[in-house]
């Protein structure tokens, strides 16, 4: 309660920062252009330098669990009623599923969220809990459910079976006409159908690290807390985490044919995800939702006292130093 009003303080959206370490032996390490302070990223850039504000900086040391407890206030917002959103934005290779996923040794967002959130719920009443949990990927804007029963096609391109709507009701609430839901009574049960969910999605890929990184992959947790509607508090609430596809822009690769156009739907729905995020933060009256599925499926969940952390993750390398620059400014826009 108390880390929830520090939060509604610091307004809604929260921008943080990760700097991955060196680890490409490929990579030439000829200069270090990013520095990491506590709430600044300073970039050099020729003979000039840049200066990016954040509300938290990760630099290449971070671990994973002390990235864990700056999110863990946006968890508990979540059980208390908000819809939350947190997402991981950066260049392909730079982190993104290592922060929300992670590996056994280090795992991420997403598996500690899951014994988190059944921890909170034992320390308080379990009994009055509830949590539900669906899994999608976005594609060229086309939405494929992961928990489905029987997953779709391997070869991603007819895609009709998969491509669900998205509803509104009348009450803004939305939903994903169609979509899997799966009851999760615990953490372990939550993480057997994560890992089911993961695993349908690398399948659908012929080449895994180049495909996967063109889509958006969320997962949702939806909880349900029985008897606050007599506090006058809301009863469900949702708990969204992305991993956004990739943001490189696309000349550097050369890219042409499909590689093009699925490198155009992502950069336009993460534009549009900016703009949304900008129109919020600055309290416009029109907030461009309708843009793209992206925005159009958590559109519930961005606005009306709902809580986004965005993880803008950077590379360290010089080579990299023009995408990091369009990284940061994208945070800039968000921010
Ligand atoms: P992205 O999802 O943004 O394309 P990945 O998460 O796949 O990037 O990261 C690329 C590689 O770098 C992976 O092998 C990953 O394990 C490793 N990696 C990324 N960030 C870190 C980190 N902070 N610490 C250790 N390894 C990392
Ligand atoms: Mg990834």
């Amino acid at each position: 309660e108390a880390l929830s009003k520090i939060l509604d303080i610091k307004g809604s959206i929260r921008v943080f920062c990760r700097v991955r370490p060196f680890l490409l032996p490929e990579k030439r390490i000829t200069s270090e252009p990013v520095s990491a302070a506590s709430e600044r990223i300073r970039v050099k850039l020729g003979g000039t330098r840049k200066d990016f504000e954040f509300d938290k900086v990760f630099p290449q040391e971070a671990n994973q669990g002390s990235v864990f407890v700056e999110v863990e206030p946006v968890l508990r917002s979540a059980m208390d009623g908000h819809n939350v959103c947190v997402f991981a934005y950066g260049q392909t290779g730079t982190g993104k599923t290592f922060t929300m996923n992670g590996t056994n040794e280090h795992p991420g967002i997403i598996p500690r969220a899951l014994e988190e959130l059944f921890c909170q719920a034992s320390l308080e009443n379990s009994s009055s809990f509830t949590f539900s949990m669906s899994m999608l990927e976005v594609y060229m804007g086309s939405l494929r459910d992961l928990l489905a029963p029987r997953p779709c096609s391997k070869a991603y391109e007819p895609v009709t079976r998969c491509n669900l709507n998205i509803q509104t009701d009348p009450k803004g609430l939305v939903e994903v006409e169609g979509l899997s839901e799966v009851q999760i009574s615990g953490s372990a049960k939550a993480r057997w159908w994560y890992d089911k969910g993961r695993r349908a999605r690398s399948t659908s890929w012929t080449n895994v690290n180049e495909a996967s990184s063109r889509s958006h992959c969320l997962t949702r947790i939806t909880i349900f807390r029985r008897g606050y509607a007599l506090e006058g508090k809301s009863e469900i609430s949702k708990l969204w985490m992305v991993d956004l596809g990739g943001s490189e822009r696309l000349l550097k690769t050369g890219a042409v044919g499909l590689t093009l156009d699925e490198g155009r739907a992502i950069n336009l729905s993460l534009s549009a995800l900016a703009d949304v995020m900008a129109a919020l933060r600055r309290k416009r009256s029109h907030v461009p939702y309708r843009n793209s599925k992206l925005t159009q499926i958590l559109k519930d969940s961005l606005g009306n006292g709902s809580k986004v952390l965005m993880l803008v993750h950077i590379s360290p390398y010089e080579e990299d130093v023009c995408e990091t620059m369009c990284s940061l400014n994208f945070a800039k826009r968000a921010r």
